[in-house]
């Protein structure tokens, strides 16, 4: 049985005084929560410090991203290795930040995450369709492109060991949600790709999450929405008690 899978993105936000600060009142917030993966992501600077304020708790580090070679004249990037060695277990993949900033495509997801399952990470992999998408009636395209390219090479097992974050475009950091009969449509729809491709058994395994504006005053209603198992959060996990308010809201029958 899945729990619900709660990860705060704080994107490039908190210095390590600051994350340090969050990580020691946000894990005495949900000290008592046993039946959700509760998981933040700081920025690369604060993630081994925030991983040892987190030691011993039932808080999760991910890295927001990663370089899929191991080692060598990278200058800025950093490796799987060096993710895990501070104390992360996860790692975000193929943000949309990332995709339109950054011009990350399908098949560099596809290597950075083929590189965090190699590591032993757990891959949080970032899908979505922009306005001007779903306007021209094409997120299901998007979606079925952004699984196609990004997802090859994966072994049924590994499948069901990830994250798919669907994050629409025209919902991060807007304050505009999708309704959670939006939000159920597509999950719907990528579960039912994630079959296709890796079969109904790892499909149904893996934790679909939805992103886009989630607070402490929406989640409870994604969350009732069919095949959300949780959510990917930004703007509202950077308060310690406002994240920890999604994180209790999320609580539901394990999925
Ligand atoms: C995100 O950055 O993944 C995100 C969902 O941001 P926000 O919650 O601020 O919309």
């Amino acid at each position: 049985m899945r729990h619900p899978f709660i990860a705060g993105n704080w994107k490039m936000h908190k210095t390590v005084h600051d994350a340090v600060v969050y990580t020691k009142e946000f894990r005495r917030l949900v000290a008592d929560v046993t039946e959700v993966e509760i998981v933040i992501a700081p920025a690369f600077t604060a993630l081994h410090a925030v991983a040892e304020a987190a030691r011993n708790s039932n808080v999760g580090v991910a890295a927001q991203d990663l370089y899929w070679e191991a080692r060598g004249a990278f200058t800025g990037e950093v490796s799987a290795e060096m993710i895990r060695e501070a104390g992360a277990e996860y790692v975000i993949i193929g943000h949309s930040e990332r995709r339109a900033l950054f011009g990350e495509t399908d098949a560099d997801v596809n290597r950075k995450t083929r590189a965090a399952l190699a590591a032993g990470l757990t891959p949080i992999v970032c899908i979505g369709e922009t306005l001007a998408e779903r306007e021209a009636n094409r997120t299901f395209e998007v979606l079925d492109r952004q699984i196609r390219d990004g997802l090859p090479g994966l072994t049924p097992e590994q499948l069901s060991a990830l994250v798919v974050a669907y994050e629409p475009v025209w919902a991060i950091g807007t304050g505009r949600t999708a309704t959670p009969a939006q939000a159920e449509q597509a999950h719907t729809h990528i579960r039912a790709r994630l079959a296709d491709g890796f079969g109904p058994d790892p499909a149904r395994e893996c934790h679909l999450v939805y992103g886009g504006s989630v607070k402490p005053g929406n989640i409870r209603e994604l969350m009732e929405a069919g095949d959300v198992d949780g959510a990917l959060v930004g703007g509202a996990s950077l308060d310690a008690e406002a994240f920890a308010e999604i994180v209790a809201g999320s609580l539901k029958a394990p999925v």
